[in-house]
C-alpha cells in the first residue's frame, strides 16, 4: 500500500493536484475538507460539530479527524493506498497516521510539500471565493487559516523532511508544470 501525502498551505492547490494524480497513479484522493463538507451537506452529526471549526478557520479536533481518516481508508478502494489530501495538520495527526499506516502494512511513498508564497496564496482564495462561493473563503477566515497553518501545520514539513520522504515543488507554476513535477517526484520516491 502507497499513500501520497501532500502538503503545502491552504490555496496551495493540493486539491486541484490531487484530483489529476488520482488517475495517473491510480489511487483515490482522500481529501479531509472533502468529507467534512460532505457530512455538512449531509447534516450529520460529525457535519455539525466540524461547521463551528470550519467557519472560523480553526481545525477540527484531532480525534474526531483522524477517526474519520481511519475510517475512510479502510474503505475497498484504498486497498493500493491513497493520495492523502489536507491530512495530516497536525502533529498528533502526523503520529496517528504512521500508527494506521503500520496497522495497514502501508507506507509512505512520498510527501510533495508545494510551495506557494503567502501574499499569492491569500490572492487566490479570495478569487476561489468568487467563483465558488466557500463560506470560509472570507477575508477573515482566510488570514485564520492562514496562521492555523504556520502554528499547527508547518512544522510537519520538517517531521517529514527526517523522515527522508519530503520532496519541494515550486506551485507558482502553471497547473500541468507542477503536475508533472509531482509526478516526477512520485516516481521517483517510488523506485
Ligand atoms: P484549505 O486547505 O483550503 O484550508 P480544506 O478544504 O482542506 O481547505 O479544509 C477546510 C476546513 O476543514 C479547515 O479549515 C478545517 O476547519 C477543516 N479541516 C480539514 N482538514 C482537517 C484536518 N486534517 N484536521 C482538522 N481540521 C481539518
Amino acid at each position: 500500500m502507497k499513500y501520497v501525502i501532500l502538503m503545502g498551505a491552504p490555496g496551495a492547490g493540493k486539491g486541484t493536484q490531487a484530483r489529476l494524480l488520482q488517475e495517473a497513479l491510480n489511487l483515490p484522493q482522500v481529501a479531509s475538507g472533502d468529507l467534512f463538507r460532505h457530512n455538512l451537506k449531509n447534516q450529520t452529526e460529525l457535519g455539525r460539530l466540524a461547521q463551528s471549526y470550519m467557519d472560523k478557520g480553526e481545525l477540527v479536533p484531532d480525534d474526531v479527524t483522524i477517526a474519520m481518516i481511519r475510517e475512510r481508508l479502510s474503505i475497498s478502494d484504498c486497498v493500493n493506498g491513497a493520495i492523502l489530501d489536507g491530512f495530516p495538520r497536525t502533529l498528533s495527526q502526523a503520529v496517528a497516521l504512521d500508527a494506521l499506516l503500520a496497522e495497514f502494512n502501508g507506507r509512505i511513498c512520498a510527501v510533495p510539500f508545494i510551495r506557494v508564497e503567502t501574499d499569492v496564496l491569500v490572492a487566490r482564495l479570495l478569487k476561489r471565493a468568487e467563483i465558488e462561493g466557500r463560506a470560509d473563503d472570507n477575508e477573515e477566515t482566510i488570514q485564520n487559516r492562514m496562521t492555523v497553518y504556520h502554528r499547527q501545520t508547518a512544522p510537519l514539513i520538517d517531521y517529514y523532511r527526517e523522515k527522508g520522504v519530503l520532496v519541494e515543488i515550486d506551485g507558482d507554476q502553471p497547473i500541468e508544470q507542477v503536475q508533472q513535477e509531482l509526478l516526477h517526484a512520485i516516481e521517483c520516491a517510488a523506485e
